[in-house]
Protein backbone atom coordinates (compact mmCIF):
# COMPACT_ATOMS: atom_id res chain seq x y z
CA UNK A 1 0.00 0.00 0.00
CA UNK A 2 0.92 3.45 -0.85
CA UNK A 3 1.21 5.34 2.20
CA UNK A 4 1.43 9.54 1.79
CA UNK A 5 4.02 11.03 3.64
CA UNK A 6 3.68 13.56 6.38
CA UNK A 7 5.20 16.25 4.65
CA UNK A 8 2.39 15.51 1.53
CA UNK A 9 -0.33 14.94 4.60
CA UNK A 10 0.06 18.29 5.86
CA UNK A 11 0.66 20.10 2.63
CA UNK A 12 -2.36 18.94 0.89
CA UNK A 13 -3.97 20.05 4.16
CA UNK A 14 -2.49 23.57 3.64
CA UNK A 15 -3.41 23.38 -0.31
CA UNK A 16 -7.04 22.54 0.98
CA UNK A 17 -6.95 25.49 3.47
CA UNK A 18 -5.93 27.63 -0.15
CA UNK A 19 -9.47 27.35 -1.43
CA UNK A 20 -10.97 29.26 1.37
CA UNK A 21 -8.68 32.26 0.17
CA UNK A 22 -10.96 35.17 -0.49
CA UNK A 23 -8.75 37.32 -2.07
CA UNK A 24 -7.88 36.68 -5.91
CA UNK A 25 -4.33 37.75 -6.37
CA UNK A 26 -3.02 34.54 -4.87
CA UNK A 27 -4.46 31.74 -2.69
CA UNK A 28 -2.18 30.66 -0.23
CA UNK A 29 -2.76 27.76 3.08
CA UNK A 30 -0.73 27.29 6.00
CA UNK A 31 -0.99 24.91 8.14
CA UNK A 32 1.27 24.80 12.03
CA UNK A 33 2.13 21.28 12.81
CA UNK A 34 3.72 20.17 16.31
CA UNK A 35 4.57 16.64 17.37
CA UNK A 36 2.52 15.46 13.84
CA UNK A 37 -0.73 17.01 15.01
CA UNK A 38 -2.26 20.17 13.11
CA UNK A 39 -2.60 22.90 15.84
CA UNK A 40 -3.67 25.17 13.36
CA UNK A 41 -4.56 26.71 9.85
CA UNK A 42 -4.92 29.69 8.31
CA UNK A 43 -5.47 31.24 4.68
CA UNK A 44 -5.17 34.68 3.13
CA UNK A 45 -8.62 36.79 3.60
CA UNK A 46 -10.17 39.41 5.56
CA UNK A 47 -10.32 40.09 8.77
CA UNK A 48 -13.29 38.15 10.78
CA UNK A 49 -17.02 40.40 9.57
CA UNK A 50 -15.05 42.28 6.82
CA UNK A 51 -15.55 42.79 2.94
CA UNK A 52 -13.97 40.21 1.02
CA UNK A 53 -11.84 40.74 -2.07
CA UNK A 54 -13.80 38.33 -4.05
CA UNK A 55 -17.00 40.34 -3.55
CA UNK A 56 -15.54 44.25 -3.00
CA UNK A 57 -12.57 43.69 -4.91
CA UNK A 58 -8.94 43.85 -3.99
CA UNK A 59 -7.87 46.92 -1.78
CA UNK A 60 -4.53 47.69 -3.58
CA UNK A 61 -1.95 50.38 -2.12
CA UNK A 62 1.67 49.88 -3.96
CA UNK A 63 0.90 46.99 -5.82
CA UNK A 64 -0.41 45.13 -2.85
CA UNK A 65 -3.47 44.01 -1.35
CA UNK A 66 -3.81 45.41 2.07
CA UNK A 67 -7.22 43.69 2.34
CA UNK A 68 -5.97 40.55 3.81
CA UNK A 69 -4.08 39.05 6.27
CA UNK A 70 -1.73 36.26 5.28
CA UNK A 71 -2.28 32.49 5.56
CA UNK A 72 0.73 32.22 8.10
CA UNK A 73 -0.31 34.85 9.65
CA UNK A 74 -3.80 33.83 10.70
CA UNK A 75 -2.25 30.70 11.83
CA UNK A 76 -0.21 32.05 13.78
CA UNK A 77 -2.53 34.49 14.94
CA UNK A 78 -5.06 31.43 15.51
CA UNK A 79 -3.10 30.16 18.34
CA UNK A 80 -2.40 33.18 20.11
CA UNK A 81 -6.11 33.66 19.97
CA UNK A 82 -6.53 30.39 21.77
CA UNK A 83 -3.39 30.34 23.83
CA UNK A 84 -1.42 27.45 21.73
CA UNK A 85 2.13 27.18 21.83
CA UNK A 86 3.87 27.76 18.29
CA UNK A 87 7.39 27.00 20.03
CA UNK A 88 9.33 24.92 18.13
CA UNK A 89 6.01 23.69 15.54
CA UNK A 90 6.59 23.52 11.94
CA UNK A 91 4.63 25.48 9.76
CA UNK A 92 3.46 23.96 6.26
CA UNK A 93 2.67 26.92 3.04
CA UNK A 94 1.50 26.68 0.06
CA UNK A 95 4.29 28.99 -0.88
CA UNK A 96 7.05 30.79 0.01
CA UNK A 97 6.59 33.40 2.90
CA UNK A 98 6.57 36.83 2.27
CA UNK A 99 8.96 38.95 4.01
CA UNK A 100 6.72 40.36 7.16
CA UNK A 101 5.50 36.61 7.29
CA UNK A 102 8.99 35.28 7.57
CA UNK A 103 9.47 37.48 10.67
CA UNK A 104 6.54 36.42 12.14
CA UNK A 105 7.66 32.89 11.81
CA UNK A 106 10.58 33.43 13.15
CA UNK A 107 9.16 35.36 16.77
CA UNK A 108 7.08 32.82 16.91
CA UNK A 109 9.28 30.46 17.88
CA UNK A 110 8.50 28.41 14.73
CA UNK A 111 11.49 25.83 13.76
CA UNK A 112 10.83 24.74 10.48
CA UNK A 113 9.23 25.74 7.18
CA UNK A 114 7.81 23.67 4.45
CA UNK A 115 6.83 25.16 0.99
CA UNK A 116 5.50 23.74 -2.20
CA UNK A 117 5.95 26.46 -4.73
CA UNK A 118 8.63 29.16 -5.12
CA UNK A 119 7.11 32.82 -4.63
CA UNK A 120 9.39 35.91 -5.51
CA UNK A 121 11.80 34.22 -2.29
CA UNK A 122 12.99 37.38 -0.72
CA UNK A 123 16.53 36.97 -0.41
CA UNK A 124 16.34 38.87 2.93
CA UNK A 125 13.36 35.71 3.97
CA UNK A 126 16.04 33.17 3.28
CA UNK A 127 18.71 35.58 5.21
CA UNK A 128 16.72 35.95 8.38
CA UNK A 129 15.58 32.22 8.35
CA UNK A 130 19.06 30.83 8.00
CA UNK A 131 20.31 33.44 10.78
CA UNK A 132 17.18 32.04 13.27
CA UNK A 133 18.43 28.80 12.67
CA UNK A 134 14.86 27.75 11.02
CA UNK A 135 15.04 24.89 8.46
CA UNK A 136 13.35 25.87 5.08
CA UNK A 137 12.63 22.98 3.15
CA UNK A 138 10.38 22.75 -0.65
CA UNK A 139 8.04 19.86 -0.43
CA UNK A 140 6.63 18.86 -3.54
CA UNK A 141 2.81 18.87 -3.57
CA UNK A 142 1.32 15.85 -5.43
CA UNK A 143 -1.79 16.75 -7.23
CA UNK A 144 -5.22 15.01 -5.56
CA UNK A 145 -5.95 14.53 -9.12
CA UNK A 146 -2.78 12.27 -9.81
CA UNK A 147 -3.95 10.08 -6.65
CA UNK A 148 -6.71 7.40 -7.32
CA UNK A 149 -10.00 7.49 -6.56
CA UNK A 150 -10.41 5.75 -3.53
CA UNK A 151 -7.32 7.33 -1.96
CA UNK A 152 -8.33 10.58 -2.87
CA UNK A 153 -11.36 10.09 -1.12
CA UNK A 154 -9.70 8.69 2.27
CA UNK A 155 -7.02 11.86 1.94
CA UNK A 156 -10.25 14.17 1.68
CA UNK A 157 -12.30 13.27 4.49
CA UNK A 158 -9.21 12.43 6.52
CA UNK A 159 -8.30 16.40 6.06
CA UNK A 160 -11.91 17.41 6.46
CA UNK A 161 -12.35 15.80 9.81
CA UNK A 162 -8.63 17.63 11.20
CA UNK A 163 -10.13 20.52 9.82
CA UNK A 164 -13.48 20.70 11.34
CA UNK A 165 -10.96 21.01 14.97
CA UNK A 166 -9.37 23.70 13.30
CA UNK A 167 -12.62 25.73 11.58
CA UNK A 168 -14.38 27.63 14.08
CA UNK A 169 -17.03 28.76 11.94
CA UNK A 170 -19.81 25.59 10.62
CA UNK A 171 -20.76 27.09 7.63
CA UNK A 172 -17.29 27.69 6.85
CA UNK A 173 -16.69 24.03 7.25
CA UNK A 174 -20.07 23.22 5.65
CA UNK A 175 -18.39 25.28 2.16
CA UNK A 176 -15.32 23.43 2.61
CA UNK A 177 -17.22 20.00 2.51
CA UNK A 178 -19.04 21.22 -0.61
CA UNK A 179 -15.88 21.81 -2.39
CA UNK A 180 -14.20 18.84 -1.49
CA UNK A 181 -17.14 17.00 -2.40
CA UNK A 182 -16.70 18.89 -5.74
CA UNK A 183 -13.06 17.49 -6.25
CA UNK A 184 -14.28 14.18 -5.29
CA UNK A 185 -16.57 13.92 -8.29
CA UNK A 186 -14.02 15.26 -10.35
CA UNK A 187 -16.65 18.17 -11.45
ZN1 LIG B 1 -7.21 41.05 -2.23
ZN1 LIG C 1 3.05 36.81 4.03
Amino acid sequence: MNRISWDQYFMAQSHLLALRSTCTRLAVGATIVREKRMIAGGYNGSIAGGDHCIDSGCYCIDGHCVRTIHAEMNAILQCAKFGVPTKDAEIYVTHFPCLQCCKAIIQAGIQSVFYSADYKNHPYAIELFQQAGVKVKQVEHRQLESMKGTEKDELLTDLLSRLKELVEDESEMDELKRRADRIMSGS
